[in-house]
Order: structure tokens, then C-alpha cells, then sequence
């Protein structure tokens, strides 16, 4: 199925044409792996058009290449209005928004600092991430044999490109296998995240996900649900999980732009409750989407509405 981007892509504070957005095999990122980036959904919403966290995915954007001493020469501010420009030159109401950074030509070898740090925003129309039956009926996953990445090799809370080497193995093991997505335990043999996604498992009415410390990206979906569920008064705890605590929870669902809230059916072909979607899960779903409706009250910065 051809995917449709749209006609243009932002690159260094100037729209070019997509088919114009290229750069040398001799860059920096393409050797070592030098790029931070974001993934954010546009929603129509009772608003009209908006980027669902805007701001705090640019936050995160800006942190990531923090952490690698590269220095993205716009505010926040700028590639906020970055995004929302550049789904507008694209005309799309509903779409995926990829802004990202990286050290593009200047000096062959691992030192980064002589390469020039090129942002761009590029856009495209997406689904449903996992299917379009995932998010009613659940998705069958497996436990990669891949660990995350241990605590001070990689940094987790970068969203760097090289980061997903290691989401790659767990997404190709896992479909290799015949599941669509693998969860990655951390260095110590607690559960981490997804490849693409943080999970929640719930157990006796509690929510649980993983801490910051088993090694996960924190998402901006699993900031949302954790405000949303302790709104509607469930107890969530970031707590670290055993494996074996998800084969036996009554209710578990993945969380991110991409998948959204997809519940989880079963793990390693052990039926995760029911296996269906559940009560807890439903709701929270059902409130997640009452944000682009306006059915929800949700701080303002929450939607980046395109005018
Ligand atoms: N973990 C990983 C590894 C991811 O790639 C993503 C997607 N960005 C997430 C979690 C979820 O983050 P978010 O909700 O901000 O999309």
C-alpha cells in the first residue's frame, strides 16, 4: 500500500520538497547511528486539526539531544510551530508527524562534534499501528528473548535512532514467530516495554507499569493514561513487574502514539484474562478518546491545534 507523505518537508526552519529531502551516505547518522527524533499523531478533534502533546514530545525532542550534546538550534516554541506548519502545507486533518535530528556530512569517525546537526519535520498518513482490529479485540504477543538495553550502555530516555537496533530485534523475532510484538524485560529480568510502546498490566482493579528505571522511554500515551486513570480514581503504581505477574494479571494493554491503547490478548499463547478486552482497559481507552471529542477536560498544551 503506497503511504501517502504529503508534498513537503521541513528542514532547517525551510519547507523543500519531499522528493528534495535527501541527504549523502557519508553522513554521520548513517554510520553511527547519530539521531534523535519524535512520533506524534495529528487527531481531528472538536478544535479542528491538532498534535496530540505537541509540546512535550518537543521537550523530549530537545532532551534526547541533550543527552547527546547536540544542540538543536530551535526553542520548543519553533518546532512546535515547525509541526503544526508542516501538516498544514500538507493539507492532511489526520496523519503521522516525525520531526528528528541528526549529525548529517562534515567528518568521517565516531566523533560527532564536526558533523552539522540537520532537523526536519516530515509527516504521513497513518493507521492503525498494530491493525485495525487490535484496538477492540487485542493483540497476541510474545516475551523477546532481546533484553533492553542496560542501564548506562544506551540511554532509554533518549528517543535516539539507535535505540531501535535493539526495538528491530524484538519486532523481528517476534513476528518471525508468528506474534505482532514482543515485550523486552530489563537487565534484571523485570518487564520493560514493547518495542515501540510501554505496556500497563492490571491485577485485583490496580494498574501497574514499569518504573523509569526498567530501562523504558517514557511515553507520552503512558503519561496520559496515568493522568486519566488516576482522574477516574483507579490506583496506578509505577512498580517493577515480574514476567510471570503479566501471564497471571487479569487485564494488560500496550500504550503509545502508534498502537494508541491496545489491550494485550495473550502473552507466549497464556490468555491474558478473559481474552478480550477488558472492563479497565475499555475504559481508559474510552476516555483516552474522549480527549479529541472535547468530552474530556485536558490541560491546554495538551493539543497543538493547527490554525
Ligand atoms: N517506548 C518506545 C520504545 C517507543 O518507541 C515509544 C513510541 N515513541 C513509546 C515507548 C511510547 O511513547 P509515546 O507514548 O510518547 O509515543
Amino acid at each position: 500500500m503506497a503511504v501517502n507523505y504529503g508534498k513537503v518537508v521541513w528542514h532547517n526552519n525551510q519547507f523543500i520538497n519531499w522528493e528534495d529531502a535527501t541527504i549523502h551516505v557519508v553522513s554521520h547518522v548513517i554510520h553511527y547511528g547519530t539521531s534523535v527524533f519524535e512520533g506524534m499523531r495529528t487527531y481531528k478533534t472538536h478544535l479542528g486539526p491538532a498534535i496530540f502533546r505537541l509540546k512535550d514530545h518537543m521537550t523530549r525532542l530537545k532532551n534526547s539531544a541533550k543527552i547527546y550534546r547536540m544542540p538543536i538550534p530551535y526553542t520548543i516554541d519553533e518546532l512546535c510551530n515547525a509541526c503544526i506548519e508542516t501538516v498544514k502545507k500538507n493539507n492532511f486533518e489526520t496523519c503521522y508527524v516525525r520531526p528528528f535530528s541528526f549529525r548529517g556530512h562534515g567528518e568521517m569517525g565516531v566523533n560527532p562534534l564536526n558533523n552539522p546537526i540537520e532537523t526536519y519535520v516530515a509527516v504521513w498518513e497513518w493507521g492503525k499501528y498494530l491493525g485495525s482490529e487490535a484496538l477492540e479485540n487485542g493483540v497476541d504477543v510474545c516475551i523477546s528473548s532481546w533484553n533492553r538495553f542496560a542501564p548506562n550502555t544506551l540511554p532509554a530516555l533518549s528517543k535516539a535512532g539507535a535505540n531501535y537496533m535493539n526495538s528491530q530485534l524484538i519486532k523481528m523475532e517476534a513476528m518471525q514467530n508468528g506474534y505482532v510484538e514482543g515485550i523486552a524485560l530489563d537487565k534484571n529480568g523485570y518487564i520493560s516495554e514493547g518495542s515501540g510502546e510501554n505496556i500497563f498490566v492490571i491485577s485485583k482493579g490496580i494498574i501497574y507499569t514499569p518504573p523509569r528505571t526498567s530501562s523504558i522511554l517514557p511515553g507520552l500515551t503512558r503519561d496520559t493514561i496515568i493522568t486519566i486513570a488516576n482522574d477516574l480514581g483507579y490506583t496506578v503504581k509505577e512498580d517493577i513487574i515480574p514476567r510471570e505477574s503479566l501471564y497471571i494479571a487479569d487485564e494488560a494493554f500496550f500504550a503509545g502514539t502508534a498502537v494508541e491503547i491496545t489491550p494485550i490478548r495473550s502473552v507466549d499463547k497464556i490468555i491474558i484474562g478473559e481474552g478480550k478486552r477488558g472492563p479497565i482497559t475499555t475504559k481508559v481507552q474510552e476516555e483516552f478518546f474522549n480527549i479529541f471529542n472535547g468530552k474530556r477536560t485536558i490541560p491546554d498544551d495538551w493539543l497543538g491545534v493547527i490554525k
